[in-house]
């Protein structure tokens, strides 16, 4: 599908191509999707599932799914199922299904050996005093009074920790590492806490659970991974990465690689905030079709592979930048262009009444199914007296650039005939409710013999046959490029996002039409039934990208304006 001859730039690849080569690892490739279970994944998730599966598959090396689970308070089983079927539908298989919480036992037998080590002690100081003891980047941190507390003693306490003798903050577990390090994270960081919490996954069993950077390093190391590759934030966790496998001298040690998230313009990017869009009721869920939550683009009508072409085209660097939302659109559109089934369909119906073609005639017209595919073969559109077009395709006072119908003004119907408007018939409110036509016979299939021309074309439905729908229209959900960095994000949503159509007319083979087939509404756009809301007898459909980028446009002239 991608057309452009130089591929993105993707330097975890050529580290990886470049290890295989020196037979680091036995020239083996496992890399693993490491999820925290406290919310949806978004299309920044994507992006790493596409590198780490992606590479794996390459590679011909195995690339598992992880549930960082190891603060039970956030988390939930809802995230879990729903992260599992993200990653399916986006096109992957993972080798492996693991819990993080599949190695506490493990996990705590390596805490025991770094307190046995000497590499490990029990603090219990308040987290306040811990806070003021670390120091800042300007200044050492100062050591605690309980770090040279003798291995037996820890080991006791660490144990009665566990045994649930104590209370919910009163000790934790810390790395003897360096108070003094200019790496923060290296200020002795805690490994474990005291949390008397049910887990989704191993229940009440523990009451102690260790820290996120502790566990990370060690699942990996567990499972053998090659390449660990996360995002740009982790760099200064490296070192505590490294001292933690080297300390406990694990069979594995994994090479941890950093790259740049993705952020993209008009949205936000983390599960926290996408999280207080749903809490707060702003959308209507996790799989709000606005949302770009993995879910919410499935609703949309995104299709997987426009995703994985998506996370091919943005490449991977280590340069943060902020990617367009048209390089997504495009991805989509490219894909469903080839994909899409085109049909008729009236968004905002305006009704034709062709006086002089037949009281009770319906003809059959044949309509193409894709102007570039014609394996996708043919159907037949009712044609009759009756019809809709599209409200905006007929003006009374017409602007000079404006081909569509006026009064006085002949056009062609797709597929069909000829027409020229003769009259309007408006209510007291002036509002106009019908056009009176008449139509050539002559010029069927849409052409005159005559070689008379018509500069507009316009889509249709038939009346009587028509089927009725909803048509949800999408835009961007915020109204600025980067809501996240500019005061409070809420306050930049944009109000015009979702726009509701109750009185679509369309060609009647939509009333069989099903979640999985995507269609383009000729000269709308590309729909696809609506997952959760539409039903049989009242139809919804979403709009999932326009045919063309209209924002560029409109950006174009703000730059135009502003100089
Ligand atoms: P969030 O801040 O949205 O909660 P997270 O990084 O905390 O995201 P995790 O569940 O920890 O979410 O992420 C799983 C994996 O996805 C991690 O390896 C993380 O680095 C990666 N990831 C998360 N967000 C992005 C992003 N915007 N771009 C690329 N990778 C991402
Ligand atoms: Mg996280």
């Amino acid at each position: 599908m991608k057309n452009d001859a130089t591929p993105a730039p993707n330097f975890i690849k050529n580290i990886v191509i470049d290890d295989i080569k020196t037979k680091k690892n036995d020239a083996q490739v496992r890399t693993r999707f490491p999820p925290e279970p406290n919310g949806y994944l978004h299309i920044g998730h994507a992006k790493s599932i596409c590198l780490n599966f992606g590479i794996a598959a390459e590679f011909g090396g195995s690339c598992n799914l992880r549930f960082d689970d190891s603060n039970p308070v956030k988390e939930d089983i809802e995230y879990v199922e729903s992260i599992k079927e993200d990653v399916h539908w986006l096109g992957f298989e993972w080798a492996r299904l693991h819990h993080a919480s599949d190695y506490f036992e493990q996990l705590y037998d390596y805490a025991i050996e770094l307190i046995k080590q000497g590499k490990a002690y029990i603090e219990s100081l308040s987290a306040e005093q811990i806070r003021t003891y670390r120091g800042t980047l300007k200044e050492p941190g100062k050591e605690s009074p309980y770090r040279n507390r003798s291995v037996e003693e820890n080991l006791d306490l660490f144990q009665r920790m566990r045994a649930g003798e104590f209370p919910d903050g009163s000790h934790v577990l810390r790395a003897k590492i360096d108070m003094a390090s200019p790496n923060l994270n290296m200020r002795d960081p805690i490994i474990y806490r005291i949390r008397h919490a049910s887990h989704h996954q191993t229940g009440d069993q523990w009451c102690i659970y260790p820290m996120y950077d502790y566990t990370h390093c060690l699942s990996d190391a567990i499972e053998g991974i090659t390449h660990s590759l996360c995002t740009l934030e982790f760099e200064d966790h490296r070192p505590l990465y490294d001292w933690i496998v080297d300390e406990l001298n694990t069979a594995c040690h994994p090479q941890q690689i950093e790259f740049a998230r993705l952020e993209l313009e008009y949205t936000v990017m983390s599960k926290r905030k996408l999280q207080q869009l749903v809490e707060q009721g702003l959308v209507q869920g996790w799989d709000d079709p606005r949302m770009l939550s993995i879910s919410g683009l499935r609703r949309r009508g995104y299709t997987p592979g426009s995703i994985r072409d998506f996370s091919d085209r943005i490449g991977v660097t280590k340069k943060d930048s902020v990617i367009q939302m048209s390089v997504l659109e495009n991805s989509i559109r490219e894909d469903l262009n080839h994909r899409a089934t085109r049909v008729l369909a009236v968004l905002n119906p305006l009704r034709v009444v062709i006086e002089n073609y037949p009281q009770d005639q319906v003809e059959e017209i044949e309509a193409i199914n894709h102007p570039n595919r014609p394996e996708l073969g043919t159907r037949k559109l009712p044609f009759s007296r009756e019809l809709y077009i599209e409200r905006d395709d007929f003006m009374e006072a017409p602007p000079k650039k404006f081909f569509r119908l006026a009064l006085g003004r002949e056009v062609r119907l797709r597929y069909a005939y000829y027409i020229t408007c003769t009259q309007v018939i408006k209510d007291e409110q002036g509002k106009i409710v019908e056009l009176k036509c008449r139509y050539d016979p002559a010029t069927k299939g849409g052409s005159s013999p005559d070689g008379r021309k018509v500069k507009g074309t316009l889509h249709w439905v038939s009346a009587a046959q028509a089927i009725d729908a909803e048509i949800h229209l999408y835009d961007r959900l915020f109204k600025i490029p980067n809501p996240g960095a500019e005061g409070d994000f809420i306050q930049h949503l944009n109000p015009d996002s979702l726009k509701i159509l109750n009185h679509g007319k369309l060609e009647p083979g939509l009333g069989s039409a099903d979640v999985n087939t995507y269609y383009q509404f000729e000269r709308q756009g590309y729909f696809c039934l609506d997952s959760k809301d539409s039903r049989q007898d009242a139809l919804v459909f979403n709009r999932t990208v326009t045919l063309r980028d209209s924002w560029a446009k409109i950006e174009k002239a703000h730059a135009h304006r502003r100089r």
